[in-house]
């Protein structure tokens, strides 16, 4: 194998010729921040938050798409790209909700740990404001565009699925989002509820209705189980605060096939801690009914009568 050899932060590092520099740097020790990128659909390079300095290079390099080449001599923290990666942070925090205080993500995200460790607090820019109305039609997933950072990852991981693609940017400039077809609500497209975006959402934009309000993340035991409502054998986090089970998550699709949506439901129920309370639809609507109604023995009962 060719392999090309470079300097990182003053590191001989030797990687395999082809090698993106994100790579090199992360397999050298060196951190480089990421919100974009995802492995599983490389070279999106859309947010630049990645970027480096690379000596003679004329602007700096979003090293999720630049491949690493001998003789480079790359900086991963040097004063431009730490003033780069605190202008990005703030634009994105710009249009923002100033909501980390009640964020279901809160202790999970990318955004607010980068803006930690870049001391970003508060935003030098003004304007207009996002204001995209909630969507939790979706029994599984909420989506709260306002906190989305338009990343894509959830479109390329949703259309890694062959005929799936139920998502995509729409709009264009300011008023761009990720939007289902005719920007309907996430319940009325043809979303099969699997959680592969949630998993890579960096930021609180994606989910889990299931946790919601229940838990902080820092709260939180994840214990790996496998479905076995079918031969696939998916494996999946059933997530847990002071040792009773409340959600079921779906595994980076790096790490595993997501749940389908019987494999969710069924082990939603398999593990549900909670009683569980039988649901009749009457006129368009849910309500709770008792056992009896629910199995129908009332009506039995009295047809035997
Ligand atoms: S998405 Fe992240 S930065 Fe935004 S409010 Fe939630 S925790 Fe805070
Ligand atoms: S839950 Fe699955 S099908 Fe629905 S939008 Fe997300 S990735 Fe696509
Ligand atoms: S919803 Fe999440 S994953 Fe999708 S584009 Fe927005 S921030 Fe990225």
């Amino acid at each position: 194998m060719s392999t090309v050899s470079l300097t990182i932060n003053g590191l001989e590092v030797t990687v395999p010729k082809g090698t993106k520099l994100l790579d090199a740097a992360l397999g050298a020790g060196f951190f480089i921040p990421t919100l974009c990128h995802d492995e599983n659909s490389p070279n999106y390079g859309g947010c630049r938050i990645c970027v480096v300095e690379v000596k003679g290079a004329r602007a700096l390099v979003a090293s999720c798409c630049a491949e690493a080449a001998n003789g480079m001599v790359v900086e991963t923290e040097s004063p431009a790209v730490v003033e780069a990666r605190k202008t990005i942070l703030e634009l994105m925090l710009a249009n923002h909700p100033a909501d980390c205080l009640t964020c279901d993500k809160a202790g999970n995200c990318r955004l607010q740990d980068y803006a930690f460790r870049y001391d970003v607090k508060q935003p030098n820019f003004g304007g207009e404001r996002k204001d995209h109305e909630f969507d939790d039609s979706n029994p599984y997933i909420n989506r709260d565009m306002n906190k989305c950072i338009l990343c894509a990852r959830c479109v390329r991981t949703c259309k890694a699925v062959t005929d799936r693609a139920v998502i995509d940017l729409a709009y264009r400039g300011f008023k761009t989002k990720v939007a289902t077809a005719l920007d309907a609500k996430l319940a009325e497209s043809l979303c099969v509820s699997c959680g592969r975006c949630v998993s890579v959402c960096p930021v609180g934009a994606l989910t889990y209705r299931s946790f919601s309000g229940k838990a902080r993340m820092w709260e939180v035991e994840k214990e790996q189980v496998t479905c076995t409502w079918c031969d696939a054998g998916c494996q999946f986090d059933l997530v847990r605060k002071d040792g009773k089970a409340i959600g079921v998550a779906a595994k980076n699709p790096s790490e595993g096939r997501p749940l389908c949506l019987k494999g969710r439901l069924g082990l939603e129920l398999r593990y549900n801690d909670e009683p569980l309370k039988p649901m009749l639809k009457k006129d368009d609507q849910f309500v709770e009914v008792s056992w009896t109604e629910a199995l129908g023995l009332e009506e039995i009962v009295s047809k035997l009568k």
